[in-house]
């Protein structure tokens, strides 16, 4: 039964951040599981609700909008985990509680502008990019400040903290490492924005010791993705 599977992919994953924060010494209360279930159907967010998790992810809006509009009655709060176009912010703001994609000056403002008109409040992360590929996303390092003094400033938001993919092909306790630097950087400015978003199936253990207080696990949870064509 699926109900099983996911329970079974549920055990391991806590499992292994529970070894991860030992192996860091630090205390898995620290660290929120927030389950990616893009391309996965709304009872697959359903069983995970019923299992007890609170937080999910998606990272494209038409099917983010459909899932969470159709579950809206459960106490789950959506992250938006995908690289984000201002024509799509509309729909983002009406079920995202977190978007963890907010990388340039241009967004915040349409994310602020949206927020408001619709009497939301939206908490911002500011997604680092870890490696020099633009085409993954994400504010370059020196510019995080900067852009998190934005989100902070704006009505409508509230500043969480900030986002990172690790880079293909490079250690990513390195990569981790310097996501930290970067969130203690933006800490020293807003001491209250202090989520580090980072670790996804491949390498939660290595973000769990670099400072991660929100993992986002998909198919360590749910199984692997069958390949989506755009
Ligand atoms: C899909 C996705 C994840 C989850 O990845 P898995 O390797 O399946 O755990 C995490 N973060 C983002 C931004 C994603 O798009």
């Amino acid at each position: 039964m699926r109900r099983d599977e996911i329970a079974a992919g549920l055990a391991e994953v806590q499992e292994r951040i529970a070894q991860a924060c030992e192996a860091a010494r630090r205390d898995p209360g620290e660290i929120t599981l927030i389950a990616v279930t893009k391309t996965r159907p709304a009872e697959d967010v359903r069983i995970l609700a019923e299992l007890g998790v609170r937080d999910v992810g998606e990272n494209r809006d038409q099917e983010a909008a459909a899932k969470a509009h159709e579950l809206a009655e459960l106490p789950l709060t959506w992250h938006f985990v995908g690289q984000l176009q201002t024509n799509k912010v509309r729909s983002v703001v009406g079920y995202a509680d977190v978007i963890h994609s907010v990388d340039r000056a241009r967004l915040v403002e349409a994310v602020s502008k949206e927020a408001v008109r619709q009497g939301r409040a939206v908490g911002c992360l500011i997604q680092v990019a870890l490696d020099d590929d633009p085409g993954r996303g994400g504010a370059l390092p020196a510019d995080v400040p900067g852009l998190a003094d934005e989100v902070a400033a704006a009505e409508g938001l509230w500043l969480g903290g900030v986002m990172a993919v690790a880079p293909l092909g490079e250690d990513p306790g390195k990569a981790f490492a310097r996501l930290r630097d970067v969130a203690l950087a933006v800490q020293e400015r807003h001491p209250r924005a202090t989520m580090i978003s980072a670790g996804m199936s491949g390498d939660l253990t290595e973000a769990v010791a670099n400072g991660a207080t929100h993992v986002r696990i998909g198919t360590a949870l749910l199984g692997r993705r069958k390949p989506f064509v755009r």
